[in-house]
């Protein structure tokens, strides 16, 4: 059925803010850069990508009689801070799973930033010990067990709101929201460039987009470490979305596009070029991106655009998904 035709719980202001980066296109000389704003989409314990997918699977959490939404991160999860907020404003309890999916050596990892703000907002945090992956795990159905042991309703959300049925919903309907303000704007973007790891952002976005008249380019910047499960749990939700929104075609392994080379070795720990990306975005635009996504999907850009792979008259949007409270966590890099 039609996106229009799924319950969505409004979370977000509204369409999230589109601007021109004008200083940093500049810099790197060619290429026109927007920004697509879902850093700041939301009021909601500052927003993100993960609050637009929240719109779709908090009417199905409160159709079910849940009193609990129970999800899993690691510990600077931006994820679980957002279903913590999104818990506080609709009145059900949330427990989170924090896991330790980055080896992160500043002593106030576990105290600052994203966790810092899911314990101000009252949720149940639980730190535990496993490495970073994006599958389920027994962690996290200890939890669900938990709560149901305790009387209560949990409502199960995987890492990224991405593994579940209606995880891409919120991110096909940006496609719709870009397609707006193209015609407000009077651009269109012939190239997005988004982060992508549990991979439903970038995999919403190809399905909207491929029901859309004009062809354009998706390309998901890996933030794993782990590009080719990235790429098939990208592959996946963006075909289980396309069938769910009525697309009425097979998606082309040509439309799902996802890009190594600027993660580093491991998810959570910047390289250098993530570093020169927050630099010159924070220095030339006073846009503060973070050193886990956002750093690394602008490193990506700016590769992309020195490589002439995004010519010089293309208009690129950049999708800023958030993350920035992970930041506090990482003052170290910064001395
Ligand atoms: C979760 C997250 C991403 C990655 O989105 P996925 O849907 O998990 O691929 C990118 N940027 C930020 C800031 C995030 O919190």
């Amino acid at each position: 059925m039609p996106l229009s035709d799924f319950d969505r719980y409004p979370l977000l202001f509204g369409p999230s803010p589109v601007h021109p980066l004008d200083r940093l296109s500049a810099h790197l000389g060619g290429a026109r850069i927007w920004a697509k704003r879902d850093d700041c989409n939301s009021g909601l314990a500052f927003g993100g990508n993960k609050t637009r997918k929240l719109e779709y699977l908090v009417p199905d959490a409160l159709r079910q009689g849940a009193d609990t939404l129970v999800t899993i991160g690691g510990v600077q999860s931006n994820h679980t801070r957002q279903v913590a907020a999104v818990a506080a404003k609709v009145g059900l309890k949330a427990r989170l799973v924090q896991e330790s999916w980055v080896d992160w050596p500043d002593p106030v990892n576990d105290k600052v930033g994203n966790i810092l703000l899911s314990r101000v907002m009252g949720a149940h945090v639980e730190l535990v010990d496993a490495g970073f992956g994006i599958g389920v795990k027994d962690s996290w159905n200890r939890a669900l067990e938990e709560v149901r042991a305790a009387g209560g309703t949990p409502y199960a959300i995987p890492a990224g709101a991405s593994d579940h049925p209606l995880g891409g919903l919120g991110f096909a309907g940006w496609a719709g929201e870009v397609q707006e303000q193209e015609r407000e704007l009077g651009v269109f973007f012939d190239t997005i460039v988004v982060c992508t790891v549990t991979g439903s952002t970038h995999a919403g976005m190809v399905a909207g987009f491929a029901g859309q008249d004009r062809p354009r380019r998706v390309l998901g910047i890996d933030a794993s470490a782990k590009p080719e499960e990235t790429r098939a749990q990208v592959e996946r939700i963006a075909r289980g979305t396309a069938e769910l929104i009525g697309l009425g075609r097979d998606l082309r392994d040509d439309e799902i596009s996802v890009l190594s080379g600027w993660a580093g070795d491991r998810y959570g720990i910047p390289v250098d070029s993530t570093m020169e990306a927050i630099r010159l975005t924070g220095g030339l635009e006073g846009v503060i991106l973070d050193p886990v996504y956002e750093g690394k999907s602008m490193a990506g850009l700016i590769g992309l655009i020195r490589g002439g792979e995004i010519p010089r008259e293309s208009n690129v949007l950049y999708a800023h998904l958030g993350g920035q409270p992970a930041l506090n966590a990482y003052s170290g890099l910064f001395r």
